[in-house]
Order: structure tokens, then sequence, then C-alpha cells
């Protein structure tokens, strides 16, 4: 089975006059299988007189045509948004209790929830109704959900995505809005369950955002719903809120909650159960069945499916990183003792050196001084005590990234990281119109194309998904190898830092009051000093090779925390 689409978005054919069909063979011998949408002034594929050659897919100057393959066994979509549009294929079942959703971004995940919550109404990739759609899920365990959805009858609360848009709709002090919205009455627990407290006097457009995060989650949780849909609760959050959030979700009883989440320690804490979605980002998603949470994010990370029998990529492994080989590495930057006072704050950080080649993942607290040193280092925030003149030897990638105008291609960047970090298309893209997750990846790709001694890069998985972390993860290694540099990644993505770190750097302190860095350490005695100020511990999984975060107060949790290895044993 062939699919055709389109991406609309990219496709251009004022700049190309209809290339992939002037160049179609089927078209040259008379048939029609590219014809032009009059009303879209797009070109249509037709997949019956398609024969998948290809031509018009390389031929297209913006990358807007995919012919794929699918496997035989997935069926209908459930829905398709026009034609050669993203299809899905199958629904995720609402259970009672947490259910996992984890797959890259543009593969279906929001879809999915839409048809559930009966935002959007599944047209089965055709004309298709509700009575079809109950008759294809006769005898599944979601068809009576179905039908009380098609009678209108489920009530669905749902959390953004992107929670920094939030003030822009809606204004006043925090503790008026969620006293307004608390249907069910359950405002004061979530306050406390959140660390609320300190939110609820300020005005809505003064929040962090970790706070906008948490206020958005109680915002959320305080309907009156039978389901809650939690799209990226973690982030801006720091792991120890990470955590909490995962908790107070868990200790909902009676709802189904749908969460997506791309920091898999989070995904694998909240979840009772998982849904892994697979297929082609922007072409199609199938959702697969319902699984346990260890075995779900196993075969996620395997990239084979059991019970479907699916291979859908290759396998992601962790390795546990050997001892690192000091002598191989020399100095590439000193840094001095670093001073920084603010109102109410105030940060110190012991001088240092950074060696090349080298990876340090920077751990700590929210509000422990992180961002602030890192830009005494790029020379954007100037120290109290001392002059730091490293600007030109370091390259720096902020924590939230600003658009500048122009389009990615204007930017320097070199080709091997527009192909590394899978930024091609959006060549002629304007940089101000790209999504979260690629305007991250053109931040962190800029970042890595000037010359420097030194690449600082705070935040990097922000609006990444589990894949382009990963890669990108692995890909930093290489570069600091290949280059002969440092690289230094703050992040709060637990299984990010594990993956990339050769040794860490640990922030602690009091958030917002006072913070301090330690020197750098080996990553099993950086994890122990960063895991036991969050007060949780890690195990890894047998079978994966994944840090696991044990549930507090397990045998597991207790064990560690008096043996003092809060991390892998
Ligand atoms: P995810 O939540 O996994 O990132 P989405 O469900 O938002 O993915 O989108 C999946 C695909 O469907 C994307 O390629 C997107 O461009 C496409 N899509 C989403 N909404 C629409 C729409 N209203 N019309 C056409 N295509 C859409
Ligand atoms: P982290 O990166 O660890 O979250 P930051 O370095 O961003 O921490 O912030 C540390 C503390 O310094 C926070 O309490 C923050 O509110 C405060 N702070 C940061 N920048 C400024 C500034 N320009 N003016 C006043 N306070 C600031
Ligand atoms: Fe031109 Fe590509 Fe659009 Fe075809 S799909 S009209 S080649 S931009
Ligand atoms: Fe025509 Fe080949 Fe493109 Fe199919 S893949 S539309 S046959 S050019």
């Amino acid at each position: 089975m062939r699919i055709a689409v389109l991406n609309k978005e990219r496709c251009r054919p004022e700049k190309c006059d209809f290339l992939c069909r002037r160049m179609c063979p089927i078209v040259r011998s008379g048939g029609e299988a590219i014809f032009m949408d009059d009303d879209e002034k797009k070109p249509v594929i037709s997949e019956d007189l398609c024969t998948g050659c290809g031509i018009c897919v390389r031929k297209c100057p913006f990358g807007a045509i995919a012919i794929i393959n699918l496997p035989e066994e997935i069926g209908m979509p459930v829905h398709q948004y026009g034609a050669n549009g993203f299809r899905l294929y199958n629904l995720p079942v609402p259970k009672e209790g947490v259910v996992g959703i984890i797959g890259c971004n543009g593969i279906g995940k929001t879809t999915a929830l839409k048809i559930l919550s009966g935002e959007l109404s599944p047209n089965l990739g055709g004309g298709g109704g509700w009575e079809e759609m109950l008759e294809r899920f006769r005898g599944h365990e979601i068809r009576n959900y179905l039908e009380v959805l098609s009678k209108g009858g489920v009530k669905t609360a749902y959390k953004p995505q992107y929670v920094d848009a939030i003030p822009r709709f809606v204004k006043g002090i925090v503790r008026d809005i969620l006293e307004k919205g608390d249907e069910n009455g359950t405002m004061r627990s979530l306050v406390e369950q959140l660390d609320l407290d300190a939110a609820l006097d300020k005005d809505i457009a003064d929040l962090s955002g970790g706070e906008l995060q948490r206020v958005a989650l109680a915002a959320c949780l305080t309907k009156d719903a039978s389901m809650y849909l939690l799209d990226e609760p973690s982030s801006y959050l720091d792991v120890r809120e990470r955590l909490r959030v995962a908790r107070a979700v868990r200790s909902i009883n009676g709802k189904t909650i749908f969460v997506v989440e791309h920091d898999l320690v989070v995904l694998d804490y909240i979840s009772d159960y998982i849904h892994v979605i697979f297929g082609v980002s922007g072409a199609y998603g199938v959702i697969s069945n319902i699984k346990s949470v260890r075995v779900g994010i196993n075969e996620y990370l395997d990239g084979f499916l059991k019970s479907e029998n699916m291979r859908f990529r290759d396998e992601i492994k962790f390795e546990v990183a050997p001892p690192k080989d000091k002598s191989r590495r020399s100095k590439a930057v000193e840094y001095p003792m670093l001073r920084k006072r603010y109102e109410g704050f105030s940060l110190e950080v012991a001088s240092g050196v950074f060696y090349a080649p080298e990876v340090l993942g920077v751990l700590g607290p929210n509000a422990t001084g992180k961002t602030t040193f890192v830009k005494m280092l790029a020379g954007v925030v100037k120290p109290d005590n001392t002059g730091v003149e490293l600007s030109n030897v370091i390259s720096y990638k902020p924590q939230y990234v600003q658009p500048n105008e122009g389009t990615v291609g204007s930017l320097r960047i070199k080709p091997e990281l527009v192909e590394r970090l899978n930024i091609g298309h959006l060549t002629d893209s304007e940089v101000k119109t790209l999504s979260g997750g690629e305007l991250q990846r053109v931040a962190i790709a800029e970042c890595l194309s000037k010359k420097a001694k030194v690449y600082l890069l705070d935040e990097p998985s922000a609006y990444l998904d589990v894949e382009e972390r990963l890669n990108l993860g692995k890909y930093l290694k290489k570069f600091a190898f290949d280059n002969g540099v440092s690289v230094l990644v703050v992040d709060h993505d637990i299984l990010l830092v594990d993956y990339l770190s050769e040794e860490l750097l640990v922030f602690s302190g009091t958030p917002g009051r006072e913070g301090s860095a330690s020197n750098p350490m080996d990553v099993r005695r950086g994890m122990n000093s960063f895991l036991r100020q969050m007060d949780v511990t890690f195990r890894r999984d047998p079978d994966s090779g994944r840090p696991r975060a044990n549930k507090a107060g397990s045998q597991k949790d207790n064990e560690q925390k008096t043996a003092g290895e809060y991390y892998y044993v």
C-alpha cells in the first residue's frame, strides 16, 4: 500500500510552475497522476494512478512531496486531513488512570487527542461519519467510548503545549483566575501539591515559565471533566518539579488522563499505560496497542513493537559511559571565579577549566544560577567581581531563543549541521514562522556553526521530541570529539544529560536566593550530588539501560538512599 503526501506549506507552485506535474512520466504520457486543485492552486497526486517512481519527490525544489510505502497490515485511516494530507491510523484507548503517549513531533498525537475530546470528527480517511466509525470499532475496547462521544457526551479539559502563550489570552492575578475556574473544588489541594503558594498573588504576566506551567496544570485539573489531556506538562520545570507534577496527576482517581510527554523519565513516572505512535512525521501516524509502561517505553527505544511485530526504526541504546580517559584531552579555556548578585539572589562559581574534547552536562534546581553562569561566560551578563573576555572563543545558545528577521537560509549554518539537525527543508522559511522544535534546531545549528573553543547550550531539549533529543545527544559527542572542542549543556532532561555527558557540573543552593556550582565530577558522583538535592533515586532498566525514577518510599528508593547511591546501582 502506497500513499502520496503533499506538504501544502512547503509547496509553492508560483515559484516552480508545477515542476512535479511537468516531470511526472504518467502525466507526460497522458495520465492525470498529478492534477491541479483549482481552489487551492496546489497539485493533487492521484494515489490510484501514481506508480511510485519518485521523480516528483526528487524534482520538487521545496521537498514538499513524499511517496511512502505503508506496512500492509495497518488498514484504513481513522482520519485524513484532505487529499494527500496527513493520515492517522487507530486510536488510543481511554482507560481509567494515566495513559502516556510517546512519538515524534508531527506524528498525530494532537490529532488523536482532538478526536477523543470530540473537537475533531473523524472522517475515516474520506467522507465517513460516526456510524461507520462505530461499525469499524465493533468489538474493540474503545467502542463504548466512541458511542458516548458520538452523542456529544464527553467533557474534557486540555493543558496546551505552549504555556508561554497563555498570558496573551488570560489576564489577571493567579489566585482570581484559579478560584474562578475551580469547578471541582480541588484548587487548594493542587496549589499545595504543585507548590504554587508563592505564585498566587502574582500577575499572570509576571510568572516564570515553570510557574506558568504549574498554574496551567492547576487550571486544567480543577475543571469538572471526565477526561484530561495534558500536552507536555514538564516544559520549563526542573527535575523535582517534574516529579511533583507527576505525583499530583497520579493522585487523581476515577478519570482518564492522557499525557503527551517527551521527557521519558517523566513519562515513565507518570503513566499507567503507554501508546507508542510510529510512522513518518507529517505523513502518517499509527497508534500501537496499549502497553504496560515499561514495555511501551522499551519497545519505543528498541524501534520494534512486539505484539504488532513491527520494526519502525533502529534501536536507541543506552550504555553506561566508561570512565573517561583524561590523558587525551587538553585545556580549552580557563575561567576566573565568578560572582553575581541580583536583588535577593547571589551566585558564586569557583574558577575552572573547560577541557577539549569533552561534553559537560550541567544540572541543578531552577533559579540557582545556571543561566546566569552561562551568560557570564558568554559575555551577555557582566560578573560583579571581574571582567571575562571569553566571548571570542565561546559560542552560545540562549535558553529562550528569539527568532530573527529573515529566512533560515540567510543564517550562517554549515551544511553538515543542516543535515544533522534536519533543517534542510526549512531553508526558505521565515525564522519567525518556525514551530518551537524547528526554531530550537535552527538555533542549535547556528550556535555550532560558529568557530569557537567552547559551545554553551542552555536547555537545548525544549520542544524537541525524544528522537531529536537523543540524536542531538549523540551528535554533540561526535561534534566535540571531531572538532576537539568543549560542549557544555544545561538541561533538565535526565535521560539526555545521562546520554551525552562525560562529566557533570552540579548547581545547588536555595532557589531564588543563592546558588553555587561544583567542580566537574564524573557522571555517577555528579548524579548522586544532584539527586540527593532532589530527594529522588534512579535505577537503570536492565533491558534498555535507560534511567528510571524510583517511586518515593519504594523498597529500591529506601535501599538506594541508605546506601547513598541515588543513581543507578
Ligand atoms: P503531533 O501532535 O504529533 O505533533 P499533530 O497531530 O499536531 O502531530 O499533526 C500531525 C500532522 O497533521 C502534521 O503533519 C500536521 O501538519 C497535520 N495537520 C494537523 N492539523 C491539520 C489540519 N487542520 N489540516 C491539515 N493538516 C493538519
Ligand atoms: P537557573 O538557570 O538555575 O534557573 P537563573 O540564573 O536563571 O537560574 O536565575 C537565578 C536567580 O537570579 C533567579 O532567582 C532569577 O529570578 C534571578 N535573576 C536572573 N536574572 C536576573 C535579572 N536580570 N535581574 C534580577 N534577577 C535575576
Ligand atoms: Fe512545485 Fe513541489 Fe509544489 Fe510540485 S509539490 S508544485 S514541485 S513546490
Ligand atoms: Fe508521478 Fe512518479 Fe510522482 Fe507518482 S511518484 S506522481 S508517478 S512522478
